[in-house]
């Protein structure tokens, strides 16, 4: 989905993935044959749209992101790209890069269903990540309390409260749970908070102390050959 934010004036470039302010988007009030200024019967207005685009003001990329808004559910649908995906590192498990990705894909048609695939994503990163295996996800997210960062832990615990999902979390991590999409969503955005903060500073702090290391060694050698 297309991230913004209207009251900010912000937007992140489903393409480039650049977070931004946005000087203007046009929108299009109604839709066929509508216009702005006639009222929309009422029987259309379940079926009517604000159509907003984006332009990307990242120089190297400049494309535009189209998402149209229905005026009663506020029910948002991506019209360009029609389904924006984040793209994970290949040094993440590809099991959870496969959960990841089909949840993103069905959030929106089955929250419920991607609920249970993110549940199981976090439960891949938690065996993976930190090695924990414990009888049920409840119990793994417990185990994790002394591990990570006070936030992440109140995101983590918060998470069990998400539509009830710590009760059912103790029973089978396939379990499918009463869930919306909004609160899928906020498990999808957990999910990727995590990645960052886990997987992705771990092999960025990796690479920049094997820089630095490379480049002592590089050094030393020089020295030698005087
Ligand atoms: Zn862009």
């Amino acid at each position: 989905m297309i991230q913004y934010d209207f009251n900010n004036k912000t937007y992140t470039c489903p393409f480039c993935g650049h977070a931004q302010a946005y000087g203007n988007s046009y929108d299009i009030t109604g839709n066929g044959r509508y216009k702005n200024s006639s009222p929309i019967p009422e029987k259309y207005q379940e079926s009517s749209f604000v159509i907003y685009t984006f332009y990307c003001s990242n120089t190297s990329c400049g494309r535009a992101s189209v998402m149209a808004i229905n005026k009663t559910t506020r029910k948002q649908i991506d019209i360009l790209p029609q389904v924006t995906i984040k793209q994970w590192p290949l040094y993440i498990p590809q099991q959870i890069r496969h959960d990841y990705e089909e949840a993103s894909t069905i959030i929106e048609s089955s929250p419920k269903a991607a609920a249970t695939l993110l549940r199981r994503c976090l439960q891949g990163m938690i065996h993976d990540y930190w090695n924990i295996h414990e009888k049920n996800l409840n119990a793994e997210i417990t185990a994790l309390k002394d591990k990570v960062t006070p936030a992440q832990w109140n995101a983590l615990d918060g998470l069990r409260k998400i539509g009830n999902i710590g009760a059912h979390m103790e029973n089978d991590v396939n379990l499918i749970v009463d869930i919306d999409v909004d609160e899928a969503k906020k498990i999808l955005r957990l999910i990727e908070l995590l990645l960052e903060k886990w997987y992705v500073a771990r092999h960025d702090e990796e690479e920049l102390l094997k820089d630095i290391t490379e480049i002592a060694d590089a050094k030393e050698t020089k020295r030698k050959e005087k």
